[in-house]
């Protein structure tokens, strides 16, 4: 882990902002807490585990409607890859691809609420609460693909020349999802709803190395990337073109 990675606070930023609990993550003060299993999220270490699998409790209810800002992201060519590099090489290319959708996403203050193999499902503006978390949410994306382009040449560089790559593709969507447990034996809480899909949709249309957004996402931060390509999209399941923006770091 890099070390502006680390976390960062002392108290959950979680509990704080939703319950006005002091709990803390770290330094001698947390020690009694983790006797009672409460330690730093894995979603996000700036969180605790009461954010990540009590969340009926912390919010009273079992659902609840948020604006939140969906990054989708995923490892392109995975499973052709690792027939040509073999376990061990894609295992380690993977694990790039984690260490940097942590902390490119925790630096931002949004939480990796799932990995699910090659690609990885992070929420802007819940549990941390941000006014700008359309903002946040693309330049998670942009320096998640800049640490993999990073990363490429390292890889390039171990397996002979050969120009392979973590080509990773994002796609962002923007609005009101529904947060909450499903089930009652899986504890931890995840995002649903139509603006859930429309972003894993774009996504897929993203080539490797583009941060694809839709036009909620792109009004927002559009004075930053006023060259953005407009791409008109079909998707499945969607019964009218979308319409996106790839977006592209102004160095
Ligand atoms: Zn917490």
């Amino acid at each position: 882990m890099n070390d502006s990675a680390k976390p960062n606070v002392l108290l959950c930023k979680g509990c704080w902002q939703h319950m006005k609990m002091p709990i803390p993550l770290r330094g001698p003060i947390s020690i009694p807490f983790r006797v009672f299993g409460i330690r730093p999220s894995q979603m996000n270490p700036n969180l605790c585990t009461i954010c990540e699998t009590n969340f009926t409790r912390v919010k009273r209810r079992k659902q609840i409607v948020v604006p939140t800002t969906i990054l989708f992201a995923d490892v392109r060519g995975y499973t052709g890859l690792s027939e040509t590099l073999g376990a061990e090489k894609m295992a380690n290319m993977l694990h790039c691809f984690y260490d940097n959708c942590t902390k490119a996403v925790w630096e931002k203050d949004g939480i990796v609420n799932k990995f699910i193999g090659d690609a990885a499902l992070a929420i802007f503006n819940f549990p941390i609460m941000q006014d700008d978390h359309v903002q946040q949410a693309v330049w998670a994306a942009l320096d998640l693909l800049k640490a993999c382009d990073e990363q490429k040449e390292q890889v390039t560089a171990e397996i002979d020349g050969e120009n392979l790559s973590l080509g990773v593709g994002i796609g962002i969507h923007t609005g009101e999802v529904s947060i909450g447990e499903l089930g009652s034996s899986y504890k931890e809480f995840t995002a649903i709803g139509p603006v859930v899909n429309l972003a894993s949709r774009i996504q897929g249309q993203a080539e490797p190395g583009e941060v694809l957004v839709t036009e909620d996402v792109y009004q927002v931060v559009a004075d930053s990337f006023p060259h953005a390509e407009k791409r008109v999209c079909d998707l499945k399941g969607v019964d009218h073109p979308v319409t996106g923006y790839v977006l592209v770091r102004q160095e």
